[in-house]
């Protein structure tokens, strides 16, 4: 996996552009529907440029950002692909990203008329996608508030300020079992069309399935899915194995080992105590880095051949691993998570110790921590090369 860490590096993060190239053309093997990938929050920690253009030549063909920064920053990048961009105040500067041909997502009237008062003649009307809240109660339109919105849109087109390119909107529940929610969120979406439709609007892009429902319910794609966390190799439901591939691995060397006697209290608090003579390793990732430090006293990290307990708590800057009598140096290796080939822990590991989702270690991992990106194109056979 990946090469030995880089000379300078006493930790990184190597992300896998294979990986998410793969997954990207599993993920649009799945559906007829156009792909897009999600790639708000730094690409889920993982690089918003590297991952965008991976996925891009891999299957997807839209971007999806929650910011005007992130949507400016892929221009500036020279990524050309259509831009949704999807969570904003209604007094922001709009003009850049407009003027960039970023697609803007619109939940209120007040919202549509900021918009389109930013078009120019040289912009023409303004790209939208008007969402709806079926039933998550958390961005969009409420469905009775949503006949405004769409009066207002149908307006608005008519007058050549807006073009209604999208209809859209997120699921509460589609990594639950529960169907009979996801049928009623797909009722609800289906009426806010309607509603559109009879409001003189004909949106090209109705969207509403994120990663779990591309896998699972082929009845919410339309003509757009949204893949986030799958493109980064979790599955979005625990426990399946569709064949997607984790991206990342985080990974650092040992700044200092040094034996220590029984009975020995380890880190704050003494919250571990060594049970035998043992070898304690010093890690230098911590909290700050996105260890999460709630995940102590049940993580283990990889070392040598075998999972090994993280010994007390994890502090802002580092950790302490007993490997017990296995011979270790200062730069040994040791794999905080990994794709889980040689049974290091994995993301969704770290995520159940931690009490999370895989989401939230992946967007953790700090901005201190380097990347290193292995290129997308290599043979599968290259990649279980190890770490020696
Ligand atoms: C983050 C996000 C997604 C991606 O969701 P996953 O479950 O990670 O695939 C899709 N749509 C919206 C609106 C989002 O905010």
């Amino acid at each position: 996996m990946a090469g030995p860490l880089s000379a300078t590096a006493t930790a990184e993060a190597v992300v896998d552009l294979d990986a998410i190239a793969r997954n990207t053309a599993l993920l649009a093997g799945r559906t007829t529907a156009r792909l897009m990938a999600v790639v708000k929050a730094d690409g889920f920690g993982h690089g918003l440029v590297p991952v965008a253009r991976t996925a891009l030549a891999h299957g997807a063909s839209w971007l999806g950002v929650t910011s005007c920064a992130e949507a400016l920053q892929l221009r500036a990048a020279g990524v050309t692909a259509p831009i949704l961009s999807w969570l904003h105040g209604h007094d922001e500067d709009f003009r850049a990203v407009v003027a960039a041909g970023v697609e803007l997502s619109v939940a209120s009237p007040e919202h549509l008329q900021a918009i389109a008062a930013t078009g120019t003649c040289r912009t023409g009307p303004v790209a939208v996608h008007l969402k709806v809240d079926t039933g998550l109660s958390r961005n969009g339109a409420a469905i009775h508030d949503w006949p405004e919105l769409v009066r207002w849109a149908g307006k608005l087109a008519a007058d050549g300020q807006v073009e209604v390119r999208g209809v859209w909107s997120h699921l509460a529940t589609a990594d639950t079992p529960d169907r009979a929610s996801v049928a009623r969120q797909v009722r609800t979406f289906e009426e806010a069309i309607g509603y559109a439709r009879a409001a003189g609007l004909d949106p090209a892009l109705c969207h509403l399935a994120n990663s779990a429902a591309i896998l699972d319910l082929p009845g919410t794609h339309y003509d757009l899915v949204r893949a986030g966390v799958a493109l980064y190799g979790i599955e979005p439901v625990p426990g399946r194995a569709s064949g997607l591939r984790p991206a990342m691995t985080l990974r650092a060397r040992a700044v200092l080992t040094k034996r220590v006697p029984p009975g020995t209290g380890v880190s704050y608090g003494y919250e571990y105590v060594t049970p035998r003579a043992g070898t304690l390793l010093l890690v230098p990732l911590g909290f700050a880095d996105g260890v999460p430090r709630g995940a102590g006293g049940r993580a283990e990290v990889w070392f040598a051949d075998g999972r090994h307990p993280i010994a007390g708590r994890i502090a802002m800057d580092q950790f302490v691993v007993d490997v017990g009598d296995l011979p270790a140096r200062p730069g040994d290796e040791v794999v905080v998570f990994g794709p889980g080939d040689r049974g290091e822990p994995t993301v969704t590991d770290w995520a159940r110790w931690a009490g999370t989702n895989p989401h939230e270690i992946l967007t953790g991992i700090g901005g201190r921590v380097p990347r290193r990106y292995l290129p997308a194109g290599r043979s599968w056979t290259d990649r279980s090369e190890s770490c020696a």
